[in-house]
């Protein structure tokens, strides 16, 4: 082969190693930052084809001492975890970019997930209680249910564990565990593995004050980062 050959050969192995490369598909992620600006009080269908109907979205909850809502914290976090998804690889659709109006409902949401091919549908909530002394983190999967849950449960399951971890060691709060659910909509009507984090307590005034600030939030999205790295087979290195 001429010299101009070699060289000719070797632009054809960087285009093909290039095209390869783009080729190969990302994984999508959806994030989910929960509520929005105003509750929708309309009901909908626990599951498909269910009679038991829920409200679409009660409207969250708010920082008992930063005054917060919950739908505004949720967002932050997302917006967050978007950009450390994105520079590590992974394709992010939001269900929402902005609070501004009445919540899509939860069966809307996860239809948004189904029709990315979601290799993980990430729901980003903060809890709140009557309880002010009540705090920590805790991750909630679907529970098992043919028909409805039964393709997603194991792969659900998995990844609650996995976030849980990152997101408790990346935060500091208490462990609080995993919760296993079969009255909340937003799985029931999912296609693809699904969980949603319960970040920390927005009742309790320590949680509601750190959440509040630009690196708890930085905190809580490079948590969910390595989650989902993780659950995913990847590097979660590439998260901080
Ligand atoms: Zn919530």
């Amino acid at each position: 082969m001429s010299a101009r050959g070699v060289l000719a050969a070797g632009v054809l192995a960087v285009s093909l190693f290039a095209a390869a490369t783009h080729a190969a598909p990302r994984p999508v992620v959806v994030l989910d930052p929960g509520h929005d600006r105003y509750a929708n009080l309309v009901t909908e269908p626990i599951g498909p084809g269910s009679s038991v109907l829920k409200i679409k979205d009660g409207g969250g909850t708010r920082g008992v001492v930063t005054g917060l809502p919950e739908a505004d914290l949720n967002l932050r976090v997302a917006l967050r975890a978007r950009s450390l998804l994105e520079r590590a690889g992974i394709r992010v659709v939001m269900t929402r970019t902005r609070t501004q109006g009445k919540s899509m409902g939860n069966i809307a949401r996860a239809r948004i997930a189904n029709r990315a091919h979601a290799a993980l549908y990430l729901r980003i909530h903060a809890d709140g209680s009557a309880d002010p002394s009540v705090r920590g983190t805790h991750t909630l999967y679907p529970a098992f249910r043919r028909g409805w849950t039964d393709d997603i449960y194991t792969a659900s399951r998995r990844a609650a564990g996995i976030v849980q971890h990152e997101l408790v060691r990346a935060l500091g709060f208490p462990d609080d565990g995993l919760q296993e659910r079969a009255d909340y909509t937003g799985f029931n009507w999912a296609n693809v593995p699904a969980i949603l984090v319960e970040m920390g307590f927005m009742t309790n005034p320590t949680e509601d004050r750190l959440l509040a600030t630009a690196a708890y939030e930085q905190r809580a999205a490079v948590g969910l980062c390595r989650g989902t790295l993780r659950f995913l087979a990847r590097s979660p290195a590439r998260c901080s």
